[in-house]
């Protein structure tokens, strides 16, 4: 008798530390449903070396911040099959101090990181409900931890996302379905090119950046670990960064 893969629902997953939970998960046995937002030839790349690894993977180009887009993407997909793991890892950083933010900048960050959360979570949620089974990991940082200078708007959408995962891990708990949060600190992608890495690094007690591999690692064991007893938690992956 052959039972059905399980799937993972891995939420930008193009590049970065999504690309990396989406390979990590597909090694662990999932099938991969792999949500991004533009960069097709990422997304093609990724889902090449899934497949390479003998595993499924679906390909769902939608933005987030789209109400709409998501819930056509992925309503009727979960409807018929509940995702056995959410990876909730979009997002987008547009920095500025404070005082020069432009509504503009806000608005983008907190569509994304925040409203993301309701819009990709909320359609899957009553299928994952009825199976009465599931994990769902919730991307933060370290900023929204701490707060970040120059990042009023992420550190709000990430400290957002954080009081989302906790309170909905109270609401779904005694359903078997477990929500935690992962936090990185400053792990190389395009998205901390930028960054004054010198300035950073003596911050760090580890003395390194973290690699997307680290991240993976950890939402991994959140997905895959059958011995589970980690609810609502917040689990940094920041090298020492906030201690
Ligand atoms: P990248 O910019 O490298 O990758 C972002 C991913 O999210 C891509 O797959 C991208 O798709 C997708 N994405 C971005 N915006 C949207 C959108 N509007 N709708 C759908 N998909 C979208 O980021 P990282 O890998 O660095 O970061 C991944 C997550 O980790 C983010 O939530 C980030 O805030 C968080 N994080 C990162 C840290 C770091 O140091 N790198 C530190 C702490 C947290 P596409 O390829 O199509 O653009």
């Amino acid at each position: 008798m052959t039972t059905s893969p399980k799937v993972a629902l891995v939420v930008g997953g193009s590049r970065g530390i999504g690309r990396a939970i989406a390979l990590k998960l597909a090694q662990s046995g999932f099938d991969i449903w792999l949500t991004f937002h533009q960069n097709q030839t990422a997304a093609d790349e990724v889902k090449a070396a899934i497949e390479a690894m003998g595993r499924a993977c679906d390909l769902l180009k939608f933005d987030v911040g789209d109400h709409d887009a998501a819930k056509a993407a992925l309503a009727d997909k979960a409807d018929r099959r509940a995702p056995d793991a959410v990876v909730f890892n979009a997002g987008i950083a547009r920095d500025n101090l404070f005082v020069w933010m432009t509504k503009a900048e806000w608005d983008a960050v907190i569509n994304t990181n925040l409203n993301g959360f309701y819009n990709v979570i909320h359609p899957v949620i009553f299928p994952m409900l009825r199976e009465k089974r599931g994990r769902i990991v919730v991307i933060s940082s370290t900023s929204g931890q701490v707060g970040q200078a120059g990042q009023v708007n992420y550190s709000a959408s990430k400290a957002g996302l954080i009081g989302a995962a906790k309170a909905l891990a109270r609401e779904v708990g005694k359903k078997n379905i477990f929500v935690n949060v992962v936090s990185p600190g400053v792990v190389e992608t395009e998205m901390v090119a930028h960054l004054p890495k010198e300035q950073i690094l003596p911050l760090i007690p580890l003395g390194k950046f973290g690699r997307v591999e680290d991240v993976a690692s950890i939402v991994n064991y959140l997905c895959a670990e059958e011995a589970m007893y980690i609810q609502g938690q917040v689990i940094g992956v920041n090298g020492g960064l906030a201690i």
